[in-house]
């Protein structure tokens, strides 16, 4: 049976006490996961230290990039490694993870690290009060040691998106992966020996939140700063953790995410991106769209494409031909969103399409499969509206005017994301201007260049990382001022 061990200043470390990890696509347990106490906590945050301490707080930046760069080029040759390690982990479909989680997490190492590499910081020359002359210049610093706890939708794509500006900015890491995606993390830790990034600069630690690795990390009064992926419930405890001590977060959290739809989209376009929005990953990314506006002459137009769209999507294990939609990714988390489902029916919907679970073969039974589904008919007070799901499903509303789905887009506590298909200009711009989110996609969905900020508005995030943004959060900006 495969072990998830711990990886702490460079060596596996078993612990005594272990947890099932469970594949979503038949609920057989694949490997056991090495749960970390207090006392691999403190063994990691004390090597961490030791390494900022060491080598590699010595190193030269180009060196240092020279190493990230490494560890982009042996995870790109460890490839099927990591994309098997991904698809057991999460039954996401091999086309889905072999297109973006891979690829990503290799580049989001050789892209920070080029930023890092060319990105100026600022200098002012002043004349001071004397008539004499003073020149300021801003230096960049570590932050230090950064927790970097991760959710289970994009497990390699969104711990490599804080570990590799981290590690970029010269940073020591540990990792708390998902207790339900442990895999890929601890393959990255092969890779950091394999490419010789000094010990105690990557480790992970495995476990549970609350009582467990991620609580006993994130309150650890020795972690200089935490960035955390996940719920907005989880943040809240997170913050209150970080609190003592007063060490900054980057916080990336959950969302609600609105799709609105012009009559004057292309509608193809509209129906396709719609379609990605709501289901792709099973509905389970934080960007996805559960509540679609879409402009009333075209409503009806739309709903029958976008559930066409839906039924023909094919439900199966990752490397089945053609399939599209995996499996959620826990027995708990199916129960979650099929409670949903009897939910949006409580409370008065009209289920267009799917609403339960698919029939599947059975050696597939136990797996955690549910049906894309599209509501229409509910009220904007009703909790499938206000609260987020995150699983296939959304719910279509009509509206009229502009003005008035930004209103319906705006009526959320979240602030994440938005897709708006219009093909006229000034909509777009305005929309986007109106809409209370940190991201807008317009005739797009999920397009990234990592150049750019992302992050939520609201109780989706605090701060921005991508780009020269995440040296903002993963560097303290000391100014040194001279008197000439
Ligand atoms: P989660 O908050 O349940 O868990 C995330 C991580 O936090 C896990 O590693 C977990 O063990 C750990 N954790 C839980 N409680 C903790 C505590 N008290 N102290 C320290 N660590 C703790 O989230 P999830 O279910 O893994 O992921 C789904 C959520 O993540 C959704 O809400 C989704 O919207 C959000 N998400 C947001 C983004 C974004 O970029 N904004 C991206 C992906 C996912």
């Amino acid at each position: 049976m495969k072990q998830f061990l711990n990886f702490i200043n460079g060596e596996f470390v078993a612990t005594g006490k272990t947890f099932d990890k469970r594949t979503p696509v038949d609920n057989r347990v694949i490997g056991q996961v090495h749960e970390a106490g207090m006392a691999e906590v403190d063994a990691a945050v004390a090597a961490a230290h030791a390494a900022m301490k060491g080598e590699w707080g010595r190193l030269s930046v180009v060196r240092r990039t020279e190493l990230l760069h490494a560890v982009a080029d042996e995870i790109n040759r460890r490839f099927d490694e990591f994309l098997a390690a991904e698809l057991a982990d999460t039954g996401k479909p091999h086309s889905l993870a072999s297109h973006i989680d891979i690829p990503r997490g290799a580049a989001n190492f050789k892209v920070f690290a080029d930023i890092v590499k060319n990105v100026p910081t600022e200098s002012f020359t002043m004349t001071t009060p004397d008539g004499g002359t003073a020149v300021s210049y801003a230096l960049r610093t570590p932050l230090g040691v950064v927790a970097v706890v991760c959710p289970w939708n994009l497990p390699l794509l969104l711990m490599t998106w804080k570990v590799g500006p981290a590690l970029a900015c010269g940073n020591a890491v540990i990792v708390k992966p998902s207790e339900e995606t442990p895999a890929t993390a601890t393959l990255l830790a092969e890779v950091m020996n394999t490419v010789g990034i000094p010990k105690g600069v990557y480790q992970v630690l495995h476990g549970f939140g609350p009582g467990s690795a991620g609580e006993f990390l994130t309150r650890h009064p020795d972690v200089d700063g935490i960035t955390f992926t996940g719920e907005t419930r989880t943040g809240e405890a997170i913050m209150a953790a970080a609190a003592k001590g007063v060490r900054p977060v980057s916080f990336e959290l959950g969302g609600k995410n609105a799709g609105i739809v012009f009559a004057d989209a292309d509608i193809d376009k509209a129906v396709a991106g719609i379609t990605r929005s709501a289901f792709e990953n099973c509905g389970q990314v934080c960007l996805g769209t559960e509540r679609v506006y879409v402009q009333r002459p075209i409503f009806d137009t739309f709903v029958q494409a976008l559930k066409a769209k839906a039924e023909a999507l094919v439900i199966g294990p990752p490397d089945q031909p053609g399939v599209g939609l995996g499996p959620l990714i826990s027995a708990e988390h199916k129960r979650k969103v099929m409670d949903y489902y009897a939910l949006a029916v409580a409370e008065g919907a009209t289920v267009v399409t799917g609403g339960g679970a698919p029939a599947m073969p059975a050696a597939l039974a136990d797996g955690h499969w549910v049906q894309p589904t599209i509501w229409t008919g509910l009220p904007e007070s009703a909790r499938v509206i206000r609260e987020e799901i995150f699983g296939p499903c959304c719910h279509i509303a009509p509206f009229d005017t502009e003005a008035e789905a930004i209103a319906l887009a705006n009526a959320t506590d979240y602030g994440l994301a938005t897709t708006v298909w219009t093909q006229d200009l000034g909509t777009a711009h305005r929309m986007a201007a109106a809409i209370e989110v940190g991201l807008c996609w317009i005739n797009s969905w999920f397009l990234r260049d990592l150049r750019t900020a992302f992050g939520g508005a609201k109780a989706s995030g605090i701060g921005r990382e991508g780009g020269v943004h995440s040296l903002e959060f993963y560097t303290e900006l000391r100014n040194v001022m001279i008197k000439l």
